[in-house]
Formats: C-alpha cells, sequence, structure tokens
C-alpha cells in the first residue's frame, strides 16, 4: 500500500503549557517533527478495518525506514535507546502530526522489550528485526474465557514432544490474531501447578493446522479480536521466553513495558482529540447540530476534559521521570491507566453528543470512534482491577 502524505503537524500549544524538560525546541522533537511532516499520512484511518491494519503496516514500515519504529529500544536491536522523556516526546510529536497507530503494537510494546530483556540471542536475532519492520506481525494470546482479570486462571497447557512444543487450550479476545504470524501464549507447563505458578510464555507460530482463529465482531462493528483455538498446535523448543514455568515473572515484566508505553501515548491523542472538538464548537455549524442548551453543556464538558487531561499530562511527566531515574512504573501504571481508560470513554460520549443521532450511526467516523472508545476502561485491565490495585496496594487499604 502507498502512503499519500496529506496531515500538516499541529502546533504543540495545544498540547498545553510548555514543559521545561520536554520543551518545543528539543532537537529530539524538531527532528522527529520534520520527519513526520513530509513522511506521516495523518487522518482519518480508512473505516474498512483490512485496509485499515494495511495502512498500518505500511506506516510502520515507513518508520522503520526512517530510523523511527521502535525508538525506546536500543541501537543493537534497531531502535534509538531513547529514554523515558524521549518517549514522551515521540508519542506527543506522532499526536501532533495525527499519524495512525502501526500494526505491530504487541510485537514492538510488549513482546520485542521482554525478549530484549529476557529473552535467549536466538529468539532476539530471529524476531526483533522482523518484529519492528512488520515483515511479521505478533498477538498476544493471555485472556481465556475464564481467565480474564483473573490471569493466573490460566488453562491453555502445553507439554514437551521431543524438541517441540504441543499447545492445547483457548484464548479470547487476542487483538488482531487473524492478521498475525505468531502469537505470545501464556501457558501451563506445570501440570500439577496452580495459580501464578509452572506458567510458560512461549511464542507459538500461527500457520499451522493445530490453530483455529475465529474473529469476534466488537460493538463497533470491526472484528478486532478474536477467539483463538490450540489443538496440538506445535512451537519449537527454544521459542520459551524467559524461564520455564516462570512464565509469570515474565508476564509481570511484559506488563511493566504496556504500562509504561501507554503512559506516554494516551494524554496527547486525547488532547488533540479535544482540540478537534473545541474547533468544531467554535463553528457555527455545530450550533445547528445540537441546541443552544446542548452547546454551552458541551463547552463545560470540554474545558473539565482538557483539565483532567492536563492533569493526566502531568502525571505522565512525573512516571517519566521516575524512569529516568531508574526505578519501575509499579502501582502508578493503574493510576494511569484508569484515568485514560475513563477520560477516553468520556470523550467519545461528548464526540457522540455532538454529532447528534449521527454520532452513534454505525459506518460513519463519529460513530465508529464513539464505539470503539467503550473498550478504554476494558483492555489492559478493567477500571474495576486498577481501583482495586490503587486500593489495595498504594492506599493500603483492605482486600
Ligand atoms: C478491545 C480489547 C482488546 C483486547 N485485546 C487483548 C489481547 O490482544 N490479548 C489478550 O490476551 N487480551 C485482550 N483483551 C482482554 C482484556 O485483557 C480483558 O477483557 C480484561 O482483562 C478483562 O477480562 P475479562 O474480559 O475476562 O472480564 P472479567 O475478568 O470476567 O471481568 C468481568 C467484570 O467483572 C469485574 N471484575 C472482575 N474481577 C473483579 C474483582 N476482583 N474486583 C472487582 N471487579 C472485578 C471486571 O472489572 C469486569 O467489569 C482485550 C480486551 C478488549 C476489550
Amino acid at each position: 500500500m502507498t502512503i499519500s502524505v496529506k496531515s500538516k503537524t499541529l502546533p504543540s500549544s495545544i498540547l498545553g503549557p510548555e514543559i521545561s524538560v520536554v520543551p518545543d525546541d528539543h532537537p529530539f522533537r524538531q527532528e522527529f517533527r520534520g520527519w513526520l511532516a513530509e513522511n506521516s499520512p495523518g487522518i482519518p484511518e480508512p473505516l474498512d478495518q483490512d485496509e485499515k491494519f494495511a495502512l498500518r503496516r505500511a506506516w510502520q514500515r515507513t518508520l522503520f525506514e526512517g530510523g523511527w519504529a521502535g525508538p525506546a529500544w536500543a541501537e543493537e536491536y534497531g531502535g534509538r535507546g531513547a529514554g523515558p522523556f524521549h518517549q514522551f516526546m515521540y508519542y506527543e510529536e506522532l499526536a501532533l502530526a495525527r499519524a495512525p497507530f502501526i500494526a505491530n503494537t504487541p510485537g514492538i510494546s510488549l513482546l520485542g522489550p521482554t525478549l530484549i530483556e529476557v529473552g535467549s540471542e536466538e529468539l532476539k536475532s530471529r524476531f526483533l528485526p522482523v518484529m519492528l519492520s512488520a515483515e511479521e506481525i505478533f498477538c498476544q494470546g493471555f485472556s481465556e474465557p475464564d481467565a480474564g482479570s483473573d490471569l493466573a486462571a490460566i488453562r491453555a497447557k502445553a507439554r514437551l514432544d521431543g524438541d517441540e512444543w504441543v499447545i492445547d487450550g483457548q484464548k479470547i479476545w487476542t487483538t488482531w490474531a487473524q492478521y498475525s504470524d505468531f502469537c505470545f501464549v501464556l501457558c501451563r507447563t506445570d501440570p500439577a501447578s496452580e495459580r501464578h505458578r509452572g506458567l510458560t510464555l512461549l511464542i507459538c507460530p500461527m500457520d499451522q493446522e493445530g490453530v483455529t482463529v475465529r474473529p469476534i465482531e466488537q460493538i463497533s462493528g470491526d472484528p478486532e479480536f478474536c477467539e483463538v483455538f490450540f489443538d496440538g498446535a506445535r512451537a519449537p523448543a527454544a521459542y520459551a521466553v524467559g524461564g520455564v514455568d516462570d512464565g509469570w515473572t515474565t508476564a509481570m515484566i511484559l506488563f511493566q513495558f504496556e504500562r509504561g508505553d501507554q503512559g506516554f501515548t494516551d494524554h496527547s491523542r486525547m488532547l488533540v482529540h479535544l482540540h478537534e472538538i473545541a474547533a468544531e464548537l467554535r463553528e457555527p455549524r455545530a450550533a445547528g447540530r445540537i441546541s443552544a442548551a446542548a452547546a454551552a453543556q458541551a463547552r463545560r464538558r470540554l474545558a473539565a476534559l482538557w483539565t483532567r487531561c492536563q492533569e493526566l499530562r502531568r502525571f505522565n511527566l512525573r512516571v517519566a521521570a521516575r524512569l529516568e531515574e531508574g526505578e519501575s512504573i509499579g502501582m502508578n501504571g493503574s493510576v494511569v491507566n484508569l484515568f485514560w481508560g475513563e477520560l477516553e470513554r468520556e470523550i467519545g460520549e461528548l464526540t457522540a453528543e455532538l454529532h447528534g443521532a449521527r454520532g452513534l450511526l454505525l459506518g460513519t467516523e463519529p460513530g465508529h470512534e464513539v464505539l470503539a472508545t467503550r473498550a478504554g476502561t476494558i483492555h489492559s485491565g478493567t477500571s474495576e482491577i486498577q481501583l482495586n490495585i490503587i486500593a489495595e496496594r498504594l492506599l493500603g487499604l483492605p482486600r
């Protein structure tokens, strides 16, 4: 797919007051901004899912060729060794350029950094380059029908047969499984084990008889995630990531990357979205679609949401500062997750109201977007689970 460049980068002032450690004139920002102005395809992404995925894959390829696909990865693995403040600026610039998402997020943000930390040299050289270039796509096989929030209840199992793992079980809600070449699957490898013991993270090839993928249609109309059935599926013995029977440790390392990465990405895309809503509310046309009273209420909600996004931006910056000091994100990841999920959903609701009945129509851009934001408080851990973590582990309240 060819990418046609049609976006103009928004000024960074729309993100809020300038912050001195990540200033507008930082050379890293300036370099990436210049590159994005030349290369970003901008919005909107196509509504058709196959076309959208193809665009994201082509876009990741473009980033890769420009040396911008995985800035947080060390240079020896094709990244730029960008620290947390640089990642913060990277995601802000992507949002300002209204760049699409990439195709291989589970690979670049989750499995890749985990491989770099605990993977064998064989796995690193086999998978990291193709992950970065989007030549091969990866999906995350953690959730099961009875093991979502309670991940330690995993039942998918794997046993060694000669030099191969044989995997049996079912995964669910596996995003982009239908486009993936590999799934990183959390399996029970010690049959006598319970809960978080005796698990292993395995990389399983998808293109084989033992793997069946059934897409599930979401409320937005997209069959974005899937059921994945493993019936005697095979993976090389060497495709275990981290220690065998120590998959819980590997999974926790992977989650640290998920939470850290999310903290850098969220506020900027939402602030750009709020900027677009503000532009609509300034247009006289908007007043025609909704009543004057509803427009006044929308303006108040917009201001409140913008203020909360500013708080999230500041919080994310504090997280980045702690990561720069070598600390881990820890429980702060739950605060970011909760904040972001709720904000995204409320921004979706405001968008819906501004578009009246059209705001809930499938097949329209606002309708699609509004319905897609409902997932914000579920994936990456539900809001209830984040609240439990904050209450118990940050505030020390009883279970
Ligand atoms: C868009 C989307 C994409 C996803 N992509 C992936 C993916 O690629 N790979 C993957 O592995 N998973 C993926 N997931 C799954 C996601 O991680 C789970 O949906 C999530 O962890 C919740 O699990 P569950 O759906 O089984 O809900 P359940 O755990 O069954 O929860 C149901 C309800 O009960 C509440 N609840 C559960 N336990 C508690 C508790 N202890 N205290 C209070 N309330 C509780 C929950 O908050 C929720 O409201 C995706 C989900 C979505 C929505």
